[in-house]
C-alpha cells in the first residue's frame, strides 16, 4: 500500500537506536525526508547512512530550550516539517522514594516538556499547508500503571492528556495528534531496565516481545495521508497486555 507521504519532511526525536530509529526507518521507506536526533553524533551518522535519512541535529533533550532549537533547525534544513514524532530516552526506574527531585525535573524536561516546545514550533508551519502528523512515543505504562516505573506512570499519562486535548485544537488545520503506547519491545532500553525476560513474556498474552520494525510500520500508518480520520488516540502496541477498553 503507497502511504502517500512520498517527499514529506519528517523530524524524529531520539533516534540514533531503538523505536525512534525503527520509525525513521518505516519513514524513509515510504520515500520521506527524515532527520534524526539524539545526543550522540558518532551514533547519528551511523543511523543516517544505515537507513538512509536525509539528516542528523544533535540533541539533549533533558535541556530546556533543546527541543524548540532542534525544531527550529529542522525546519530550516528541510524547508519545512509535515511529521513530528517526539521520543526520547527511558527515564530512571524506581519508586516514589527512590526518585530525587532532580530527577523528576530531568524527566519532566525530556518526556514532558520537549514535546511542548517542539509542538509550538511544529504546529504552525504544518498549519501553512493545512496537513500535519504529530505522533508520540510514550508507554503502556502512561495507561495502566507498571509496578517500579513511577515517573513514566507519572508523565506519559500527562502527554496522553496533552495528545487528546492538542487533537482538538488541530483538527481543522488538517494535523492529527495521536500517542503509540509500545509494552516491552527488543531494544536497548529493554536490556537496560533488566527484567527477567520469561516473565515478561509469559505476561504478554501474543507470547512474545515487540519488534521495532513492527512498530515503524504501525507509526508510518499513523503518519500517513490514510491516517487523517485517526486522532486524539493513545493506541497500544501492547501484544494484547492492555486490559482497559
Ligand atoms: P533505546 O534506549 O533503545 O533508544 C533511546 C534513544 O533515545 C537513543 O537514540 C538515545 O540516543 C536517545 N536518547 C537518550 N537520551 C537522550 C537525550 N537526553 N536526548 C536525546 N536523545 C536521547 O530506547 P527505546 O526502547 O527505543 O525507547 C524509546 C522510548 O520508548 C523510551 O522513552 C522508553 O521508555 C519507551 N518505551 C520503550 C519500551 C521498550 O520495551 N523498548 C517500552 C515502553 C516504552
Amino acid at each position: 500500500m503507497d502511504l502517500g507521504i512520498k517527499h514529506k519532511k519528517a523530524l524524529v526525536f531520539a533516534s540514533s537506536e531503538g523505536l525512534g530509529k525503527a520509525v525513521a526507518h518505516a519513514l524513509v521507506e515510504e520515500g520521506v525526508k527524515v532527520i534524526l536526533s539524539s545526543r550522540s553524533e558518532d551514533k547519528l551518522s551511523a543511523a543516517v547512512t544505515d537507513i538512509g535519512a536525509e539528516d542528523y541535529i544533535t540533541c539533549d533533550l533533558t535541556q530546556k530550550g533543546a527541543a524548540r532549537k532542534l525544531v527550529q533547525a529542522a525546519i530550516e534544513k528541510l524547508g519545512g516539517l509535515d511529521i513530528l514524532v517526539t521520543n526520547a530516552g527511558g527515564p530512571p526506574a524506581g519508586t516514589f522514594q527512590d526518585i530525587s527531585v532532580e530527577q523528576w525535573q530531568i524527566s519532566y524536561q525530556s518526556l514532558f516538556m520537549s514535546l511542548v516546545e517542539s509542538i509550538q514550533e511544529a504546529a504552525p508551519e504544518m498549519r501553512k499547508s493545512h496537513w500535519g502528523r504529530i505522533l508520540m512515543i510514550t508507554s503502556v505504562a502512561g495507561k495502566e500503571p507498571v509496578t517500579n516505573l513511577t515517573i513514566s506512570n507519572s508523565l506519559r499519562a500527562g502527554v496522553h492528556g496533552l495528545a487528546n486535548t492538542l487533537s482538538k485544537e488541530l483538527a481543522r488545520d488538517g494535523i492529527t495528534v495521536n500517542a503509540l503506547l509500545p509494552t516491552y519491545t527488543e531494544t536497548q532500553r529493554l536490556i537496560d531496565l533488566n527484567r527477567n525476560m520469561e516473565d515478561i513474556v509469559a505476561r504478554i498474552p501474543v507470547g512474545r516481545l515487540g519488534r521495532p520494525h513492527e512498530f515503524g510500520k504501525l507509526a508510518a500508518f499513523l503518519a500517513s495521508d490514510h491516517a487523517g480520520f485517526i486522532t486524539g488516540q493513545a493506541i497500544g502496541y501492547d501484544g494484547g497486555s492492555l486490559s482497559s477498553i
